[in-house]
């Protein structure tokens, strides 16, 4: 079985939120698609070990939020490579609260769901979560982001829970580009973000042209937030 087949597969990029006994969770998926147009049902799939996919079973509701291309990568990794048993995700974002008691993010949002589940399959390490569609809301024009776009423009991987999550992923797969210049790249492991140093991180304040080794030790990844030490050196 040749698993890249399944990489030409098109996704979406949301993030979900749910609420558990008054605390508030959410996370990135790339899994929502539209089931039935009448009643209006999406599905989602979701990793057992999740925060969220706990939240969901208890509050028996979530919410979509559909991300723009813009999406920021600390937006994306804040989401997507943290965990809800760890910090409080919503804490720094704008949000309200749904009419199913779910949250809704409200930034980077085109357009968002809420739903409430109305069935569910066990398939192993995921649920699949079935909502029934309560309301729906355009916030803002825009082009969605998907998936392909986020690995293409973005650099982005799959965290480990991901149902597309594809375990012979490495940095050694990806070595870095020959451009002539002295100073390497440096490839996140956690979330395989790479560190540029011809482009730096200005919105950490590294100035483009700081070598890997002149980053401050305080300096955290952009996508994850995963110190200097968990970064190597790409080939
Ligand atoms: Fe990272």
């Amino acid at each position: 079985m040749d698993r890249v087949a399944l990489q030409k597969c098109s996704y979406g990029m949301y993030i979900v939120c749910a609420a558990k006994d008054g605390r508030l969770n959410g996370q990135i998926v790339n899994t929502v698609f539209q089931i039935t147009s009448e009643p209006p049902t999406v599905s989602v799939s979701i990793n057992k070990q999740n925060l969220t996919h706990e939240y969901i079973q208890a509050g028996k509701a979530f919410t979509v939020s559909i991300l723009p291309e813009e999406t920021p990568m600390p937006f994306i990794g804040l989401f997507g490579f943290k965990s809800g048993r760890d910090i409080d995700k919503l804490a720094t974002v704008n949000y309200k609260m749904g009419v199913t008691g779910a949250p809704v993010v409200l930034d980077n949002t085109l357009s968002y769901l809420e739903c409430e589940v109305v069935g569910s399959m066990d398939v192993g390490t995921h649920t699949i979560f079935i909502g029934k569609i309560v309301d729906a809301v355009v916030l803002q024009e825009g082009r969605p982001m998907t998936y392909e776009y986020f690995h293409r423009m973005k650099g982005g991987k799959a965290p480990r829970t991901a149902p597309t999550y594809v375990k012979e992923e490495s940095a050694a797969e990806k070595p870095a580009e020959k451009t002539g210049g002295t100073m390497a790249k440096y490839v996140c492991t956690i979330c395989g973000y790479i560190y540029d140093p011809e482009q730096g991180d200005p919105a950490s304040g590294v100035k483009p042209g700081t070598s890997f080794e002149d980053v401050p030790d305080s300096w955290v990844c952009p996508i994850c937030g995963a110190p200097k030490t968990a970064f190597e050196k790409t080939a």
